[in-house]
């Protein structure tokens, strides 16, 4: 643990260093590229999702075993797109994959670094892929990947122009990966309709995984493991036993990521309530129905300030 600390600081020294040279170059400031050598989300820590999951799962042996594919005659993947709406799941997918394959996890906010370098980014995507070729097995993460698309930051005509080649610069990487090189390129957006199609061609980010909003059962389980991982986490009981009759119908719609704010605004007012000197009691379906109704009412003011806005 403790060398993998030290590598880990090490590999993330590199790629802060590669990030404020290129920085100094375009004259802009540095982003950030957070590594993890050792993730640890087991897929088991995602609720709902069986499709992506398995699937996802399944990419496991590329990383680890790509001969096995070489044995069946097919190409190992080189790139997934994972689409759905924000808050789904994406960004533990992609961990998950790299948790099974016990393969270090690189991840890029496109939105981020696309904002700083602008059509520069290409480099710094084709520099990154290198370093992580380098390291050995690796998922690679492009999280926000429509910002590749340049609209957040050029009018229309400048921002086709530019963003193709950064596109190209990418797409140019991706097909230069070796076959059996151990690395997986997992792409993420909300917005498919502003992926450039030449970026999901046939050896390049070819796999498609659907990431929908969860069913009412996979809210449930996604309520579940909160639950279990907040009790874990104070080594007590904090619910009482959930009538998930009544708190689900309202719930409908919600993502993983506006469940778990539910659940931490819940116990954060037990919070309160116990600094106040008071005995809160467990956390309650009625509790969370008044966090639902609370969030429901402030959800178009989060959503502005977290989606709306770039910079
Ligand atoms: P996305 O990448 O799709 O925007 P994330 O994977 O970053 O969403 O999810 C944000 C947070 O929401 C997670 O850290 C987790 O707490 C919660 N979450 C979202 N989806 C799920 C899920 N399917 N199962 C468990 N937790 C979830």
């Amino acid at each position: 643990p403790k060398e993998l600390a030290s590598r880990e600081w090490a590999l993330q020294r590199r790629l802060d260093d590669v990030l404020a040279k290129l920085g100094e170059k375009y004259g802009d400031l540095t982003g950030r590229v957070e590594v993890k050598i050792r993730p640890d989300v087991p897929f088991t820590h995602i609720g709902g999702l069986q499709e992506a999951k398995t699937t996802l799962q399944g990419f496991t042996v590329a990383l680890v075993n790509p001969e096995l594919y070489r044995q069946w005659g097919v190409t190992p993947p080189k790139g997934v797109l994972l689409y759905g709406p924000p808050g789904t799941g994406k960004s533990l997918l992609a961990k998950a994959l790299a948790t099974s394959a016990e393969a270090i996890f690189y991840h890029l906010k496109l939105m981020n670094l696309t904002s700083k370098f602008g059509p520069n980014t290409g480099e710094i995507l084709q520099e990154i892929l290198t370093i992580a070729v380098r390291e050995g097995r690796a998922v690679v993460f492009l999280d926000e990947a429509d910002a590749l698309a340049l609209e957040h930051l050029l009018p229309p005509p400048q921002a086709r122009e530019a963003s193709a080649r950064l596109v190209a610069a990418l797409a140019e990487k991706l097909d230069s990966l070796e076959e059996f090189s151990r690395i997986i390129v997992v792409a993420a957006t909300n917005r498919i309709d502003a992926m450039d199609s030449s970026l999901v061609a046939p050896g390049r980010l070819d796999r498609l995984i659907e990431v929908p909003l969860p069913e009412p059962s996979a809210q449930q389980e996604i309520l579940d493991l909160l639950k279990a991982r907040a009790e874990r986490d104070a080594g007590r009981r904090l619910f009482a036993d959930l009538d998930y009759g009544i708190i689900l119908p309202p719930m409908g719609g919600m993502s993983g990521a506006e469940i778990s704010e539910i659940v931490r605004r819940a116990l954060e007012s037990k919070v309160h309530k116990a600094g106040a000197g008071e005995d809160p009691g467990p956390v309650t379906a009625h509790d969370l129905l008044n966090e639902i109704d609370g969030y429901r009412r402030i959800r178009g003011v989060v959503d502005k300030i977290r989606y709306g806005q770039y910079l």
